[in-house]
């Protein structure tokens, strides 16, 4: 059995919604497709919300959104579907209209209201790609895809969501079965959530690992995973194979093709990723599972994430730098800041890590919290934020074997004018990052890119 995930541009327009439609006609009746909202649609969501709650005109806005849906509905959607399809979606943009009315009428956005209206980008497409694939059985996410606060964040609840998954598809058989990704709904409240920004990824391999598919297919616009951002390497090549952790990591420095959390559920099975072309259906794509070619490709891809902040600590410290390294990694892991690089140099008075710049603000008052002592003892003498920095990340199973790498690249980075701020020693095995300039992030892939492919 597998499970499918096609993306916005997948679901965005009559001529890549046929394309949808004859892939998974072709297939078993057992399979699981996954939809995000019509591609593009959640940032227009947004953008309208926004409008509507700084008093501008959101219902030109509105009506163009419902004019979308009903010409793919009209165009696509089976005959004796149609009604019941355009009575279900029109009463999904009547709650938009009157959201965005209420958000008008306050002036304000909260977030709880900004989850409502993105959901219904995924509740309006799952109908209609249900509506357009014969013999589809519709589900809804909300019932079977639950979070838990964490922080100011809503995560999946994975032992309750596997449960109510195996229970939503226990005649898995009488398929396809077709459900909206992303939208999730709150397991104490019932308000309605998500899993963060390109999450229908996620949904698909929650369903994948819980179901234990064989196979978890992510079709998108592109013909594989890459060796780095095509829209801003043009000689950036598919790769033909990956591992899950090659994949993971980067994906999680930054490789938008898959959502990080995506990949854990299914790695933890053992149950492959293929990233297809829904628009090169034919094409063999990337294919990520527990092997990776490491003598062809040594090095899989070249990834970056922008917004990055290096937080530097400096003192006498008499604890050894270690200790204060891991006092400081510890206090943020407890308060759900994630730090994706640690760079600590030789000597023992200084180390310096790096942040999401969105976390700036809790990492100082953390830090300055866990170190008043120190701060007041003098042994720590500062802790200082560089921000406007990117991250950039070197991956693949065949790094290790590659002798003075770090220094290639620094030298490769040097030659181009640009000046790695920071550096990985060693906290993975498969994983080289730097920190530069955000302005020289897409200077510094090409660079480094070049030294490899
Ligand atoms: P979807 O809407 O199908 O979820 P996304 O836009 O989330 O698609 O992801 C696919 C896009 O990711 C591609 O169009 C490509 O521009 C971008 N991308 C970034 N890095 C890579 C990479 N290393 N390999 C392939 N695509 C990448
Ligand atoms: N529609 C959501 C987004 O644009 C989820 C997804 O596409 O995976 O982020
Ligand atoms: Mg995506």
């Amino acid at each position: 059995m597998n499970i499918l995930k096609f993306g916005g541009t997948s679901v965005g327009t009559v001529e890549s919604l046929i394309n949808v439609r004859d892939i998974v006609e072709s297939l078993p009746s057992d399979t699981v497709v996954v939809v995000s909202a019509l591609g593009g649609l959640t940032d227009k969501l947004i953008a309208t919300a926004r409008i509507a709650a700084d008093g501008g005109d959101w219902m030109s806005e509105a009506a163009a959104i419902a004019e979308r849906h009903y010409n793919i509905i009209n165009a696509l959607v089976r005959d004796e579907r149609k009604s019941h399809t355009l009575e279900v979606v029109d009463s999904l943009l009547g709650e938009l209209r009157r959201t965005y009315q209420g958000v008008s009428l306050i002036g304000d956005l909260p977030s709880k209201t900004l989850d409502v209206i993105v959901s219904l980008g995924e509740r309006m497409s799952a109908p209609i790609v249900a509506g357009i694939i014969k013999n589809a059985r519709l589900h809804n996410s909300l019932d079977f895809i639950k979070t838990e606060k964490w922080f100011d964040k809503s995560i999946a609840d994975a032992a309750l969501t596997h449960d109510l998954i195996v229970k939503e598809f226990s005649d898995i058989a009488t398929g396809p079965h077709v459900t909206g990704g992303f939208i999730s709904q709150d397991r104490d409240t019932g308000e309605i959530t998500n899993l963060g920004r390109g999450g229908s990824d996620y949904t698909a391999a929650l369903i994948a690992a819980a179901l234990n598919a064989d196979m978890l297919d992510i079709w998108t616009d592109v013909d594989g995973f890459m060796t780095a951002d095509p829209r801003l390497i043009k000689d950036a090549q598919v790769l033909p194979e990956m591992s899950f952790i090659e994949s993971m990591e980067l994906c999680t420095f930054g490789a938008k093709v898959i959502y990080p959390p995506t990949i854990y559920p299914v790695f933890h099975k053992n149950i492959p990723i293929r990233i297809l072309n829904t628009f090169n259906p034919k094409a063999p794509g990337t294919l990520i599972s527990d092997h990776s070619d490491c003598n062809e490709y040594p090095v899989k891809g070249v990834t970056a994430i922008r917004n990055t902040c290096l937080v530097r600590l400096t003192g006498k410290f008499t604890e050894n730098v270690a200790q204060i390294n891991t006092r400081a990694y510890n206090v943020l892991a407890r308060n759900g800041i994630s730090v994706f690089l640690l760079a600590q140099p030789g000597e023992n008075h200084e180390f310096s890590f790096a942040i999401s710049s969105s976390d700036r603000m809790r990492t100082s008052q953390v830090l300055n919290e866990e170190f008043a002592p120190e701060l007041i003892d003098g042994d720590l003498r500062g802790i200082s934020f560089h921000e406007n920095l990117s991250t950039i990340a070197v991956v693949g199973e065949g790094l290790k074997h590659l002798k003075g790498l770090n220094g290639r690249i620094i030298n490769t980075l040097m030659r181009s004018g640009i000046t790695a701020h920071a550096y990985s020693d060693g906290n993975s095995d498969i994983t080289s990052s730097f920190v530069v300039e955000e302005k020289d992030t897409v200077g510094a892939i090409k660079a480094i890119h070049g030294l490899f492919f």
